[in-house]
Formats: C-alpha cells, structure tokens, sequence
C-alpha cells in the first residue's frame, strides 16, 4: 500500500512520537523552529510511506494526516 501523510508544522510540539512509531523512517525532525518555538517533524522520505497511520495515532496535537492511495 502506498500512502502519504501532510504535517502540520505549526501545530507540531516535536515530541518525536511519530517517528518512534513509523516502522519505515519516514519522518525527522526539521533543524528550524516552528511557530510555537518546536523542531517538527518532516516527512522527510514520503516515497517509503505505506499509509498505515500508526504516526498519526501517536501524534497528542492530531498534526498528521494520513492518505492511501485508491486501489484501481
Ligand atoms: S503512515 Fe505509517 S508509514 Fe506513513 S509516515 Fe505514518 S507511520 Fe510511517
Ligand atoms: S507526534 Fe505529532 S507533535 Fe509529536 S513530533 Fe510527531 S507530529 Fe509533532
């Protein structure tokens, strides 16, 4: 399965639950500060992303949505 997920930077603290949950290193943490004044986390490797989601499960601030791709 294919998927891709959307983080929204400004919402993220970078608590790095995320990445502890992603079996496929998708997600890093950015050397920039957002907003708030956090590191967030980047889907920094999209392409090995399988939409199962666990990181947005994790996530406390609800910053990740997650996509699948349609089966054809
Ligand atoms: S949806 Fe799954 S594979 Fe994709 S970034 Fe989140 S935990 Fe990793
Ligand atoms: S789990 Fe959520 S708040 Fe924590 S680093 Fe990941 S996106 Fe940011």
């Amino acid at each position: 399965m294919k998927g891709m997920i959307v983080i929204e930077r400004e919402m993220c603290k970078g608590c790095t639950y995320c990445i502890d949950a992603c079996q496929t290193g998708v997600i890093v943490i950015e050397k920039i500060f957002n907003g708030m004044g956090y590191f967030p986390a980047h889907p920094e490797h999209p392409d090995k992303c399988t939409g199962c989601a666990m990181c947005a499960q994790m996530c406390p601030e609800i910053a990740i949505e997650v996509y699948r791709e349609e089966k054809k």
